[in-house]
């Protein structure tokens, strides 16, 4: 700004200095010189010599007449303003500036500026064809034979443009069907113009003054007081897009540019926002994207949406290591419909079925009509190829449901091909091409059905949901039953403890081990009604040896991952058992495998300590299994770590596992841990499990797993001694 300033200035003196030189033709004593910072400096003697050079500075135009108005001098304003150089306007005469109409009033200016100064507005032709309007005073100086006129000219259509630019723009800004809204720093609204009274239905009266927050959905966190905040980091104009309310709660798409308004020193002190309503743009944009995605008749996704979101779910996949399933629908026999009952009551039939589909998904699946009677769903988040199957059988069952249509009862089957995201299945259109394959197999196999596209995956799917079937009414019908496997002190013999292990008596296949069914009941999520049997059979049986004065000191009982997720539902239910059985929670110890523990977070732990608070024994089951961190004996509350059985297979010909083993045991009862030893079969094993220290084991050497008369009997002898000792 300073710089700037004296440049002009410097610029200005010099050019001055010139004109001075010329006009006193060396008889003006004009001194020129700079100082120290480049400005110059004049020094000029004598009055008239600085209204001269005053003449010179003016920002108005001043010239020198004749009588008969030949201009003899006039200064660079006047050069300026009729935009000529000073050589050809001094010896022309002002009526070359002038329009016929303007001559008459000139002459008449100079006749009165005889008598007196005078002065009117004149307009001045210029070189280049234009016409200025200009203010023009006129005196006469000097005497006698030496008289001129003086003549100084003001250009006025400048001054009138910019005013009637300044009105105009006012105008149009009131007028104008763009909103715009003025607001303060505090966000009060100080005017706005007709177009926002027009856009938001508020008046003038009702909306200045007030926040101008009340134009916002109150659901909505953009603020524009926070907007101009952030524009006030730079000199940007914010531009973008929100939702907006008009009186009354009707929202509004707006189109926002924020302006911020500044004063003299540049500080933000308040906005002005354009706004226009593009709702109308909008709801038309919408409405092409609709017709371009979705189905029309059954406003399902369509192809193309579908096998982009197909994409989405692979990358998804990818990255979280999780399956999803792709069915493929087809209405069997849809032809007849629309044959026999005409096509409206068929397309009545495909919003229906489209009605139905979409009803039975998740929020995260995803439903198109393909066309014709051909539909596809995305199950997303599988665990397995059997989920898609549950999703299969609930389609083919809500979907085989009469539609009634206009009186008409319509019974469909439907065809479901399914396809597994997993290694063969690159890309979106090649898992479709293989739910497509299936969707085949399942209508040339007898239709209203599904199939999966592999055999494999199809055989392996129809067991595990047939056993998931069997096992849910397995649970229900009183199939399972638990036996008892006792723990041992090897000094005396004496029982320690016993661990309950669940059964199956299936009614064709006899009795079913849980390593086949447990984890099947953990797929499907049935390991909590499982559990929920077990625990709570555990602790009546336990209470019931209780009574008789045969019970051992504690009894143990399985606990799955599954269970220990919904850890709040595990804990109330553990209180109820125990309050309904009456069994001391002192007797009751949990055990939790590692790969429980290691998905364990804070939360859970929090619980393993109410439980152990409440006087419930927590053990770490197959211990050294798989993950074999120390850390979890510092890290959890446990009381009793259980050697797993694949250590002790190989106790005496391994002599790492010897090794590990003998650490864990030294370690836990240095943490004041409790240790028993699982799957110990031999006497060697429990020698040498004896010389390091341990007591405890549970296995064949002193007894498998007895059913309950077994148990019972042997609870009331109280100790086993193994038959070779
Ligand atoms: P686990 O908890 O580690 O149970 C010990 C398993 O080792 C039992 O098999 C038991 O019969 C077997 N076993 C014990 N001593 C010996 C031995 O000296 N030699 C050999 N070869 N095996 C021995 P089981 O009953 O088939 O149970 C297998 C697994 O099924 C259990 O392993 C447990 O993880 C799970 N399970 C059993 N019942 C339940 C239950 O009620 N709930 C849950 N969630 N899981 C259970
Ligand atoms: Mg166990
Ligand atoms: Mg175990």
């Amino acid at each position: 700004m300073q710089l700037s300033k004296s440049a002009a200035l410097h610029a200005r003196a010099e050019e001055a200095a010139d004109v001075l030189r010329a006009l006193s033709q060396g008889e003006v004593d004009a001194i020129v010189r700079s100082d120290p910072s480049g400005h110059s400096i004049f020094t000029i003697e004598g009055a008239e010599h600085s209204y001269s050079l005053m003449v010179e500075m003016m920002s108005e135009g001043a010239a020198t007449l004749t009588m008969d108005g030949t201009i003899i001098y006039c200064n660079p304003s006047f050069a300026k303003l009729v935009k000529g150089d000073r050589e050809h306007i001094i010896g022309a005469r002002m009526h070359r500036f002038l329009l016929a109409k303007g001559i008459e009033r000139f002459d008449a200016l100079m006749r009165h500026a005889v008598r007196e100064p005078a002065q009117d507005v004149i307009d001045l032709l210029l070189p280049d064809g234009s016409v200025a309007i200009t203010h023009v005073a006129l005196a006469i100086v000097g005497v006698g034979g030496n008289q001129n006129f003086i003549q100084v000219v003001t250009n006025l259509s400048e001054l009138t443009r910019a005013e009637s630019a300044r009105g105009n723009l006012a105008r149009i800004v009131e007028a104008s069907q763009v909103g715009i809204i003025v607001q303060d720093l505090n966000g009060i609204v100080t005017s706005c113009n007709r177009g926002a009274e027009a856009i938001y239905g508020y008046t003038q009266d009702e909306i200045v003054g007030r926040p101008i927050s009340i134009l916002r959905p109150a659901d909505r966190k953009e603020d524009l007081v926070a907007l101009v905040a952030r524009g006030a980091r730079g000199d940007d104009v914010l531009h973008y897009e929100a939702v907006h309310m008009r009186k009354g709660g009707r929202r509004i798409d707006a189109d926002l540019t924020v302006v911020p308004l500044r004063d003299e020193n540049g500080a933000i002190v308040g906005a002005s926002t354009i706004i226009y309503d593009i709702s109308e743009r909008k709801r038309a944009e919408e409405q092409v994207w609709q017709m371009a995605n979705y189905d029309f008749l059954t406003k399902l996704a369509n192809r193309g949406v579908f096998v982009e979101t197909l994409g989405q779910a692979i990358a998804r996949a990818r990255r979280s290591n999780r399956s999803f399933g792709v069915l493929y629908l087809d209405i069997d026999h849809f032809k007849d419909v629309n044959d026999t009952l005409g096509h409206p009551i068929g397309d009545l039939l495909l919003q229906g079925f489209a009605e139905r589909l979409r009803a039975s998904i998740r929020a995260t699946d995803t439903a198109a009509r393909f066309g014709g009677d051909e539909f596809a769903v995305t199950q997303a988040d599988i665990r397995e190829p059997a989920d898609a199957a549950v999703l299969a059988n609930k389609l083919l069952k809500v979907l085989s449901e009469p539609f009634v249509i206009q009186g008409n009862e319509i019974r469909t089957g439907t065809s479901i091909g399914i396809a597994v995201y997993g290694s063969d299945s690159p890309d979106a259109e090649a898992l479709l091409s293989h739910a497509d394959v299936a969707l085949f197999r399942a209508k040339s196999e007898g239709r209203a059905t599904y199939r999966f596209f592999t055999d494999a995956m199809d055989s392996e799917v129809r067991k595990r949901v047939t056993m998931v079937a069997e096992l849910r009414q397995a649970i229900a019908s009183g199939e399972l039953f638990l036996v008892y496997q006792p723990q041992v002190d090897i000094r005396n013999g004496a029982i320690v403890g016993l661990e309950a292990l669940v059964r199956w008596r299936h009614p064709t296949r006899g009795v079913v081990f849980p390593d086949e069914f447990v984890p099947i009941a953990e797929m499907s999520g049935l390991i909590v009604k499982l559990g929920s049997w077990v625990l709570h059979e555990a602790c009546r049986q336990m209470k019931v040896w209780l009574d008789a004065g045969t019970s051992p000191p504690l009894i143990a009982v399985n606990v799955s991952g599954m269970q220990f997720k919904s850890s709040a539902q595990l804990e109330d239910e553990i209180a109820t058992v125990l309050a309904e059985t009456g069994l001391p929670p002192s007797r009751l110890e949990l055990e939790l495998t590692e790969s429980v523990l290691m998905e364990t977070s804070i939360q859970h732990n929090d619980v393993l300590i109410r439980l152990r608070k409440a006087g419930i024994r927590i053990a770490i089951d197959d211990f050294g299994n798989g993950y074999s961190s120390l850390d979890y004996l510092r890290r959890f509350p446990v009381d009793r770590i259980k050697i797993a059985q694949n250590f002790i297979l190989e106790l005496t010909s391994n002599p790492s596992n010897a090794m590990i083993v003998k650490a864990a045991i030294g370690l836990a009862h240095e943490l004041g841990l409790f240790v028993v030893v699982e799957g110990v079969e031999t006497a060697e094993q429990v020698a040498l499990i004896e010389s390091w220290g341990c007591h405890q084991v549970q296995g064949y050497r002193f007894s498998k797993p007895l059913l309950l008369p077994e148990i019972t009997a042997l609870l009331r002898i109280g100790k086993i001694v193994p038959l070779s000792a």
